[in-house]
């Protein structure tokens, strides 16, 4: 089956499309657990029968290796389907209140929190896991029982047409829709009324959703990116860390939000942990990068020439890698040994293979830079000692964080996964998956017998009644 060309949606198309998936969550069907259960079976079995169309798309537009397309994309799904089946007739059950949330005082009443789904969602995916990042949350809003329609990254063509077209073949296309499309198909969507918008991508485009969503208090997720730091201290295994750091800048050539743009390192040990990170490159590019057929490549000209200006700006020295071929939107695994947090290896998120090495004389300097250029990362990565690596997560905060490797904690699919502050808001994966799509309806019914009970509320009041 070959990859269909990349088609925009038509714009006069999308007001009905949005209204259609509307239309299809009032008729109540989404929300029974047959739906739900139908729809996830469907969509695992989808991805199993489109493998071969998936690994081609993301190769066509990404150059991704079938190792980390099954790893991280295909599979990731399949799981997340998997984990909802497992766990969604638990996770719809109504929690009964009891003590101590009832106090005696009510407790001829009956409390419970009822599992709505929130309705119709609109879905903004990114690129750089393009399968993964656009389906992992309609998994969540199918499974809290929503309407959706997705909306994958234009960047990479390949990967939304096949998603368009297995999601047409294959699922409920009457409740979930797919729009195709850039920024005019975006603000189209944007211009309708949803209840929940998901969005994962830049925090500049977040912020024109977040935007556009306030003029109807529409509640949204934001997943976005930032500037991560890793911290080295000389308690570390230094050859782990250089080869644990590369590993996480080589994963889809460094496009992931999560990957380091900076390390903190205590200026006494930079020659011997540059040593271990040019070994560590030497070992996993035996014939250099460039040949290697595991390596991505930036996902287009755009990109390729943004990460470009970030090395011919800087005035850091570069220690590992350097070599570009913009025919190919190759980057190859770059590191530059910086002095300034104004470099602009530092001010900018590198979303590309290269990253920074800025030596500071303690871990209260490293502290301090870290925060200074950003506050709120979506990760951050420690390598010292047990007491250091709790003071680094004490002193400050991000979306999440891993000890003593790159970006693991985010290697789980069960776990909730989000941002803090500017670079994200909400969580998803899991069971965070199908909270973000519910709304928690606190529902209480007061028996018809209980008016002698309840009659201290009624005007007039006497205040002497009143046992606080
Ligand atoms: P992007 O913000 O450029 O695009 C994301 C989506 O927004 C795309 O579907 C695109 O079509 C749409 N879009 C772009 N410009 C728009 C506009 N002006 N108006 C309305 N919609 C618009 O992001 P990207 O380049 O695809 O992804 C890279 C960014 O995403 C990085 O900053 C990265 O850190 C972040 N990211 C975050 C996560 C996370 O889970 N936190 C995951 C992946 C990527």
């Amino acid at each position: 089956m070959t990859i269909p060309e990349f088609q925009n949606t038509a714009l006069e198309a999308i007001p009905g499309i949005a209204s259609n998936v509307r239309g299809a969550f009032r008729t109540h069907k989404t929300k029974t657990l047959q739906w739900r259960q139908t729809q996830l079976r469907k969509l695992y079995w989808a991805m199993e029968d489109y493998q071969p169309q998936i690994l081609d798309a993301l190769k066509k537009d990404l150059h991704k290796s079938d190792f980390e397309a099954l790893f991280t994309e295909i599979d990731w799904i399949k799981k997340d389907c998997l984990f909802m089946l497992d766990h969604l007739e638990n996770f719809m059950k109504d929690d009964k209140l009891g003590s101590p949330y009832v106090p005696a005082t009510h407790s001829f009443m009956k409390f419970r929190v009822q599992k709505d789904p929130v309705g119709t969602v609109l879905i903004i995916g990114p690129y750089n896991f393009p399968i993964q990042l656009t389906l992992a949350p309609l998994v969540g809003a199918i499974s809290a029982g929503c309407t959706a329609v997705i909306k994958p990254s234009e960047l990479t063509p390949a990967c939304a047409m096949v998603m368009k077209e297995l999601i047409e073949s294959r699922l409920d296309t009457s409740a979930i829709a797919v729009v195709n499309g850039g920024i005019p198909e975006t603000t189209a969507l944007l211009n309708e009324k949803w209840d929940k918008i998901f969005f994962t991508g830049s925090a500049a485009v977040g912020t024109i959703v977040a935007k556009k969503a306030a003029e109807t208090l529409t509640p949204v997720v934001l997943e976005l990116g930032g500037k991560n730091p890793a911290f080295i201290t000389k308690n570390a295994n230094l050859a782990l860390a250089a080869k644990r750091l590369l590993w996480g800048k080589t994963m889809n050539a460094g496009q992931i939000c999560l990957s380091h743009n900076y390390i903190l390192i205590d200026k006494d040990i930079v020659p011997t942990f540059i040593t271990h990170l040019n070994q560590a490159y030497k070992d996993m590019f035996p014939n250099g990068a460039k040949a290697s057929p595991d390596l991505g490549r930036i996902v287009n000209q755009r990109h390729f020439q943004r990460i470009k200006k970030m090395l011919d700006n800087t005035n850091g020295k570069i220690v590992m890698g350097g070599a570009m071929d913009e025919s190919e939107n190759y980057i190859e695994p770059t590191a530059v040994l910086v002095d300034s947090v104004d470099d602009s290896m530092m001010q900018e998120e590198s979303f590309g293979p290269v990253f920074s090495i800025y030596p500071v004389n303690s871990l209260d300097e490293a502290l301090n830079v870290a925060n200074l250029v950003h506050r709120t990362p979506l990760s951050l990565f420690t390598f010292g000692s047990k007491a250091e690596n709790k003071r680094i997560l004490n002193e400050m905060t991000s979306g999440g964080a891993t000890i003593n490797d790159a970006f693991f904690h985010a290697s789980l699919n069960t776990v909730p996964f989000g941002g803090v502050g500017d670079s994200g808001w909400g969580a998803y994966r899991g069971k965070a998956s199908f909270d973000a799509f519910t709304h928690f309806r606190t529902v209480s019914e007061t028996p018809s017998w209980a008016e002698k009970l309840i009659a201290i509320r009624y005007m007039p009041f006497d205040l002497s009644k009143l046992k606080l």
